[in-house]
């Protein structure tokens, strides 16, 4: 057995708790000293028995004199002992634990740690920690220290975790070789490997946590970002056929874009830019385009496409749902079908509309992967919302062309720091723009003293310019419970009889049935309500046009990106659309950061600010899905980012010289596609 050993070719105690631990990111050997602490009990007061004092947590070490099993007027065990040292003794409970009387015996050493209480005059150690010393040279681990705790699943606590670490730190503290360059770990005066794994399982002091810290952090980000720049360069390195002709076709491509019902962003024009260049080169294109709903990215990845086919290469747009997919179909035909171009169609449900291969651009969900569907020389692929797209996918796709470009749209709003760590492979365009002319959704922020102004300015706004309102309730738990449930229900009474009386309201939650939720809509959506009131987890994805205000409680509780997301369920129609924020909350840095909204409209600076103000948190809410979660680092440590950044470019280029670490790039990025 050793690091690498996967847990179900290892002993059998690990094979049997191997489905468990797998819940814990535990797969192998190794990943026992990689599952790190969330926190310390600080253990590290030792005391003689004596000098203890009521509500003290600390530690003795003292012989047991005395331990048994006794029972309670229900029923209960109770496992009570009595532990000396040579200050005196104290008595100890535990409760329903019977199988202690079986490991501690009578003249044991025993450490016990925890909190001491006053029970009728007497202090009494209540359900401490303890540990055995079975030998002179015993080091605790569970008591007496700073004593780490574990994420925790089923059946996998962290005191069995905390045995398991710790004999695996030893057994195979030899296999632990650093890899990281020695000059960074003296230029940053970092702990080596072995010292940091030690120091954040089983810590001397704080301080030492913090250090240790500091230096996995910085492993985690940087094997991060070598394996995004290796991943770039190997992409760099495929020569491609299909550079194409830019110069040949501008005036045709002016063309187009003149024929546009409206004038490009500058925002647009930067990428179509930056997508062209790419394009024209030899080298295959991967870049990221990333906007908010409504930037405008279709168009750019149209023009894109466009292009190819005035070289003679054909497009493929690969949309995660079969709606999107007949959205696109539409959208690309009438902007591209009047220049000449035939666009296909091929989802689940639609077969290719027309003679196979016979297309300039096949537009469809994952089924333009059929193996049935022939290109004749596929020279793009444009993926909308890259994260639903894996890995696979992406390499079927790229087989069925010579190294075609590829453009990856999102409108997930991911932070700089973030996109150019997870995708620092990827070159990056942002539309951080919308286009002009579009309304914005006006937004305040209300003071709690102006909500009943509010209710009476909603009942104004949709009495004359005949439109309708969402309320959205609290946000009280991630996923819609009964307790969510209840709240909307309350406030949807409320709001009811007591503020719009006069008005047909309706409510919207997780638990109601599809059938139900349809009703609700339909009727908002004929107009025959006025208010929906609804809990913030239900995906109103859905336009309603004629909606111009959303209000939202307690919106101190959300990110500012969600808020963002939220506010972007108005704003659909031509009429000038609003949206009212209410906090609860009077501290002054909450009402700073919802002012935000206020000024600011790009989904992504505002999770960039989320992340500053809040910390990466947030991020789950908003990015669901394709982002790892970090182990140790963090999205809102900027300045370790930004140095991890300038080290790995510094130590890419001669990372040959370091076998350890080039072996262990090689190794996280050979899952990934490579340039074949
Ligand atoms: P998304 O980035 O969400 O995919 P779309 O490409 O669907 O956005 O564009 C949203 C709408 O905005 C479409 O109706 C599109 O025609 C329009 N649009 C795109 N660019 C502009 C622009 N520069 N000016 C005005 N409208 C635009
Ligand atoms: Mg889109």
């Amino acid at each position: 057995m050793d690091l690498q050993t996967p847990l179900d070719k290892a002993s059998r105690v690990y094979k049997m708790y191997s489905r468990r631990l797998v819940k814990l990111g535990i797969l192998k050997v190794e990943d026992f000293i990689y599952h790190f602490p969330f926190r310390y009990e600080d253990y590290s007061l030792i005391s003689k028995i004596a000098k203890i004092q009521a509500g003290e947590t600390v530690t003795v070490k003292g012989k047991v004199i005395e331990i048994k099993n006794e029972y309670t007027r229900r029923g209960k065990k109770l496992q009570k002992a009595k532990v000396a040292d040579e200050s005196g003794v104290i008595d100890v409970i535990w409760f329903n634990q019977p199988y202690l009387t079986r490991s501690i015996h009578k003249d044991d050493i025993i450490y016990l740690s925890g909190k001491v209480e006053l029970n009728i005059h007497k202090l009494v150690f209540m359900s401490p920690e303890h540990e055995v010393e079975f030998s002179n040279d015993y080091r605790n681990i569970h008591t007496g220290r700073l004593v780490p705790v574990y994420p925790e699943t089923y059946g996998v606590s962290s005191k069995w975790l905390r045995r398991q670490t710790y004999k695996i730190l030893n057994d195979h503290a030899d296999e632990i070789v650093d890899f990281l360059p020695s000059e960074i770990i003296n230029d940053n005066k970092f702990f080596n490997l072995k010292e940091s794994l030690l120091q954040i399982h089983f810590p001397d002091n704080l301080e030492n946590v913090e250090k240790a810290k500091e230096r996995l952090s910085f492993d985690e980000l940087f094997l991060l970002q070598l394996s995004s720049i290796s991943k770039r360069s190997r992409w760099k390195k495929m020569v491609t056929s299909n550079k194409f002709d830019l110069k040949k076709y501008k005036s045709k491509i002016e063309e187009f874009i003149s024929s546009l019902p409206f004038k490009l962003t500058s925002a647009q024009n930067k990428a179509i830019g930056e997508i062209f260049i790419d394009l024209s080169v030899d080298k295959a294109m991967n870049r990221l385009l990333e906007g908010d709903v409504g930037s405008g990215k279709t168009v750019v990845s149209a023009i894109a496409m466009y292009l190819a086919y005035l070289n003679g290469y054909q497009s493929v747009l690969m949309a995660p749902t079969e709606i999107l997919a007949l959205q696109h179909y539409k959208t690309i035909s009438d902007l591209l079908a009047p220049f000449g171009l035939k666009v296909g169609l091929a989802t689940g449900s639609k077969k290719l509309s027309i003679i196979n291969s016979q297309f300039s651009i096949l537009v469809g969900t994952h089924a333009v992967l059929h193996g049935k569907i022939e290109f004749n020389n596929l020279g793009l692929i444009v993926i909308d919302e890259q994260q639903r797209f894996g890995v696979e996918q992406r390499a079927l796709i790229r087989k069925k062309g010579n190294n075609p470009h590829f453009l990856t749209m999102t409108a997930t709003p991911i932070p700089r720091t973030v996109a150019l760590t997870m995708f620092g492979d990827l070159d990056l365009s942002y539309l951080n723009q919308m286009p002009i002319g579009r309304k914005r959704v006006k937004t305040w922020l209300i003071p709690p003293s102006k909500r009943n102004n509010a209710y009476e300015w909603i009942k104004k706004e949709i009495a004359e310019n005949k439109s309708q309102a969402f309320i959205i309730c609290p946000f009280i738990e991630e996923s819609e419970n009964m307790i969510t449930v209840r709240a909307a229900t309350v406030e949807y009474e409320k709001l009811k009889k007591e503020n719009f009386p006069k008005l047909n309201l309706g409510l919207l939650h997780g638990k109601m049935k599809a059938k139900e939720k349809d009703d609700v809509l339909a009727k908002f959506r004929n107009k025959e309500l006025d208010i929906l009131v609804s809990t913030p987890v239900v995906e109103v994805g859905i336009d309603i046009p004629n909606a111009t205000v959303i209000m939202i409680e307690a919106s101190d509780r959300f990110g500012l990106a969600q808020l963002h997301q939220l506010r972007g369920r108005v704003g659909r129609g031509d009429k000038q659309s609003y949206c009212l924020l209410f906090t609860e909350s009077v501290s002054e840095k909450t009402i700073q950061r919802l002012k935000a909204l206020e000024t600011k409209y790009i989904g992504a600076e505002l999770a960039e600010l989320d992340l500053k103000l809040r910390g990466p948190g947030e991020l789950h809410g908003t990015m669901q899905h394709g982002i790892p979660k970090l182990k140790i680092a963090s999205f809102s440590n900027f300045e370790l980012i930004e140095k991890v950044r300038k080290v790995a470019d510094k130590i890419y280029p001669q990372i040959s010289k370091y076998p350890l670490l080039s072996e262990k790039i090689e190794s996280l990025t050979s899952k990934e596609i490579s340039p074949d």
